[in-house]
């Protein structure tokens, strides 16, 4: 045995183990397919039996499962001369940074030989389902859609079917049930399910394997197909020029076509508009932080799930406290879990407040100057792009003056930062704005109570 198994310093024992085990499974396999599948795993964790590794997404988890798992059990066997376990932690990465280069790309592709293609997993977590799937007000539409479109995929009103709400709130399980009951309903049709970084991802490959031809015949192919998070094909122009052209060879077949985003169509910045559009050529369905009743019937649920029993004393708590969606629900309950077993604590109030806490300290964000404004405005209930226009009307112009006032006051941004902010105006209009606001905070009670409103509000999002 070359590893003693130390729970303390499981992280690098974690990267040692898997480095070995690497190098065993590079020995096996080809190398693409390797950089591929292997590259993007990074080990976190080692318990006494499992290492935990970390995967960009469930499409890796599954194929990975179905192509490699005896291989990796065997290196990880011969590594530590234990029989490890190993479990996969989703934790997708952020496709959706701008900065990431567009490819160059040129479209006059030599066709590459066709290869046959391995049954390719269809993406989809059969763990979401529509039975597991909670129905409130807030997601009932949503919900009444996607089990519809299970009737009778492609060849119904809700074509394309988007869907969009905020994160946390049910849309890549609910697209998932949807695959999943067509999947089983109609075994003869193509389902696919991908995350639009994993779309884009392929596209990248395909473009520099010369398989940009395969790549788009593939997803013509399909019968039905999900795409995740479409927001994140925001400012790619070729990929999303590349969608386009699917979207209508699909639409056209009466395929069906299903997507989320975080935000409607028409609010989809660094899209093109004739996606935009046909976005909204069949049903749009949003999904809402769930209410009181239902994030109570959430955590009743899950602990159902998970098999612990909580008093409702403490759900009303939960429910009370973590109003924003429902992945922090389900988190609230697995950390209570948790930090009852590992500090030897039955689960009470009082635990479950430390919990509740962890939870929303953790969730903060840095103070930074796009939570002011969106905070100033939503206060103020004014639309945030009018902040940063040439608008001179009066309540316009005291909300922008506030949200500079708060951004000097709460980041390190220099005056002409925050002008640049603000539609590109000038330093000393800062200053003007920073001087009006402290006086008017002097002279007017009411100013001073507004300010210190939003500030309030600024502090409980931000850490
Ligand atoms: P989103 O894609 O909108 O960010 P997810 O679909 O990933 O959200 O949901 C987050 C977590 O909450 C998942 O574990 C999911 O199973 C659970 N969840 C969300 N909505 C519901 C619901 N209505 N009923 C049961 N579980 C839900
Ligand atoms: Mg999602």
């Amino acid at each position: 045995m070359r590893y003693l198994i130390n729970t303390q310093e499981q992280p690098s024992a974690a990267r040692n183990i898997w480095e070995d085990c690497s190098k065993i499974i590079k020995l096996e396999i080809k190398e693409q397919p390797f950089v591929t599948w292997f590259s993007p795993v990074k080990p976190v964790e080692l318990t006494a039996d499992k290492i935990i590794l970390q995967i960009p997404n469930i499409y890796f988890a599954e194929w990975i499962d179905s192509k490699y798992k005896s291989l990796i059990h065997r290196a990880l066997k011969q590594t530590t001369g234990l029989d490890l376990k190993y479990e996969f932690r989703v934790v997708e990465e952020d496709f959706g940074n701008p900065d990431i280069p567009e490819p160059p790309v040129e479209l006059k592709i030599k066709s590459a030989p066709i290869k046959t293609s391995p049954q390719v997993p269809n993406g989809l977590n059969p763990k979401y389902t529509f039975d597991n799937f909670i129905k409130g007000e807030s997601n009932e539409l949503a919900f009444s859609a996607a089990h519809a479109i299970t009737q009778n995929p492609g060849k119904n009103p809700f074509n394309p079917f988007f869907i969009y709400g905020g994160v946390g709130l049910g849309k890549t399980h609910l697209i998932h049930a949807l695959g999943n009951k067509i999947a089983v309903d109609f075994p003869e049709k193509k389902v696919i399910y991908l995350s639009t970084d994993v779309f884009t991802q392929e596209f990248f490959d395909s473009i520099r394997d010369n398989k940009i031809n395969e790549f788009s015949a593939f997803y013509r192919k399909m019968d039905v197909l999900i795409i995740d998070d479409i927001q994140f094909l925001k400012n790619k122009e070729k990929t999303q020029d590349l969608f386009f052209n699917i979207f209508n060879i699909l639409h056209q077949h009466n395929k069906q076509i299903v997507l989320s985003s975080d935000k409607p169509p028409k609010e989809l910045q660094g899209m093109e508009d004739r996606l935009i559009s046909r976005f909204n050529w069949g049903l749009t369905a949003d999904i809402q932080p769930p209410a009181y009743e239902m994030r109570i019937a959430i955590l009743y649920k899950k602990a159902e799930d998970i098999g612990i029993t909580i008093s409702h004393e403490i759900m009303d708590y939960i429910a009370i406290n973590i109003t924003s969606n429902i992945r922090e629900l389900e988190s609230c309950l697995i950390k209570l879990l948790a930090n009852s077993a590992l500090n030897f604590k039955e689960i009470d109030l009082n635990l479950a407040k430390s919990t509740v806490r962890e939870i929303s300290t953790a969730k903060r964000v840095a103070v930074n100057i796009d939570v002011i404004t969106k905070i100033t405005s939503d206060h103020l209930n004014i639309d945030e792009k009018k902040i940063r226009d040439k608008t001179r009307k009066q309540e316009i112009v005291n909300a922008r003056q506030i949200s500079m006032y708060l951004s000097k006051e709460m980041t390190k941004l220099s005056l002409k930062n925050i002008g640049l902010h603000f539609g590109g105006r000038d330093h000393s209009t800062v200053i003007h704005a920073c001087d009006s606001v402290k006086k008017q905070i002097l002279n007017d009670e009411g100013f001073k109570k507004t300010v210190e409103d939003i500030k309030y509000k600024i502090e409980l999002t931000c850490g």
